[in-house]
């Protein structure tokens, strides 16, 4: 047989290049859901502090609730993300893409309600309102550009802008032009705030 040239970065859901961790915190998409939503966040546990495993340990319900003060705000939280993005760039999945992953809460967005139904949510290493790094930015956008290979992706928002007031995540510090210049000219509208400016 020839040698067989693969190149689609996916296997089903799940990306080759991510480092997979399945969460039990999933479940099944409604029928037919459009999955044309990818949702930025940010998040760091202990808050701020970067690189310690713990948000991988948020995911898959094995975080030590009593090792730090802050985790009895979120004791017991069951919560997941298609994807995290660590301050070094490297990217974990959690949960298929093909799957409902819980990280939008209570939300609204192009008209629609319950974000989780559809849209990918990917998690960025970081504290709102402070910056990220290049390597995220990086792995960021060849994410978003494999997933809209992948699925009908039309609009990238933060969780900010799906629950307005509730959420400020991923934070005044997040570079929404970047993602606006890299998707410009693709018909994938990038977060409400800077859509007059494009
Ligand atoms: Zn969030």
């Amino acid at each position: 047989m020839p040698p067989r040239h693969d190149v689609s970065p996916w296997r089903g859901g799940w990306l080759r290049w991510a480092r997979h961790c399945p969460s039990p915190n999933c479940n099944t998409r409604p029928a037919h859901a459009c999955v044309d939503l990818i949702v930025v966040h940010s998040i760091s546990l202990p808050p701020g502090e970067y690189g310690g495993g713990a948000v991988q340990d948020l995911f898959l319900n094995r975080l030590g609730w009593d090792a730090h003060p802050y985790y009895q705000q979120i004791r017991g939280l069951q919560v997941s993300s298609h994807f995290f993005i660590e301050r070094s760039g490297r990217a974990w999945q959690f949960v298929s893409v093909h799957e409902r992953a819980w990280h939008a809460g209570v939300s609204h967005y192009r008209g629609r309600d319950g974000c989780n139904d559809d849209s990918v949510g990917i998690e960025l290493e970081g504290l709102e309102d402070d910056h990220f790094e290049a390597a995220q930015y990086a792995t960021l956008l060849r994410l978003c550009d494999a997933l809209a290979r992948r699925l009908p992706i039309r609009h990238i928002a933060g969780h900010e802008h799906i629950a307005p007031h509730r959420k400020h995540d991923p934070g005044s510090a997040f570079d929404w032009h970047r993602l606006a210049r890299h998707f410009a000219g693709t018909g994938i509208m990038i977060a409400p705030t800077i859509q007059h400016h494009t």
